[in-house]
């Protein structure tokens, strides 16, 4: 069975009359108190994802954590050249840090595997310039996209610094290789992106990315919770933001 964007709305508590009022950006979907993993606690007040490349299997031809993403997502497939929806892609060192392509990354990180995706940025630039509000940010830090209100002008496309958001030029649904019921398809004409896997959140589980990455490359949780992994791995390595100097506030932090 698949599900369609109604019913996916429908699913995660979000009524017509919240549309109508204009509380969608408050209402989708709801902060839990959970934390990943189902344990009850105190609502999350700042989801952080570390991605500790020294693990990072990617020189070895693993891509585990994007076919994940890709099938939660129903994105379709890798490769086909008709169309270019990357919610979490492959770089190297040297394409995520380096800004000018004139320069060169040390030569011990150049091609260091990353891999890249939404920063859910503190500040995100994506939001300040929709004219619609179709990208908005929640409360615990996770920068949203709604494709129903998305009227595809993709200023926020060309106000992310990080490439991090694709647009749907042509229909993806026929290029879909395994259609999941979880995730609602989309249309023609509309942008989206990494939502930190928000639906699996709400419900107390981990990104799909996260869960599938079997050397355990990514660490993911509230970072504002002194007990939690992904609080321990930024305080105990030396970590890097992609373009933090924009101001932007990423909340993805790269161990190098
Ligand atoms: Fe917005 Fe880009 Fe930051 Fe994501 S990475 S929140 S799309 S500016």
């Amino acid at each position: 069975m698949t599900i369609d964007r109604k019913g996916f709305l429908r699913l995660t508590g979000l009524g017509a009359a919240a549309w109508a009022a204009g509380k969608f950006a408050a209402g989708f979907p709801g902060r839990r108190a959970e934390t990943p993993n189902g344990e009850a606690g105190r609502a999350p007040r700042r989801w952080a994802l570390v991605v500790d490349s020294r693990k990072c299997r990617q020189s070895r031809d693993c891509d585990l954590c994007i076919r994940a993403c890709t099938r939660a997502h129903n994105i379709p497939e890798i490769g086909d050249p008709r169309h270019e929806i990357r919610w979490i892609r492959k770089a190297t060192f040297q394409e995520a840090f380096v800004s000018d392509p004139r320069d060169s990354a040390n030569e011990r990180f150049r091609d260091l595997p990353l891999v890249v995706l939404c920063n859910h940025c503190d500040r995100p630039p994506c939001v300040r310039v929709c004219p619609v509000q179709a990208t908005w940010k929640r409360d615990d830090g996770i920068v949203m996209m709604d494709e129903h209100r998305c009227i595809g002008c993709r200023y926020c496309m060309a106000a992310c610094p990080y490439g991090s958001r694709s647009f749907n030029f042509v229909d993806p649904r026929p290029f879909i290789r395994e259609l999941s019921s979880g995730y609602p398809t989309r249309t023609r004409g509309v942008v989206e992106k990494c939502s930190f896997c928000v639906e699996r959140l709400d419900g107390g589980g981990l990104p799909a990315c996260v869960e599938a990455c079997e050397s355990k490359a990514l660490v993911f949780g509230d970072l504002d919770d002194p007990g939690s992994a992904v609080r321990a791995a930024v305080s105990g390595n030396f970590t890097l933001r992609r373009k933090a100097e924009l101001g932007t506030g990423p909340e993805v932090y790269y161990i190098v």
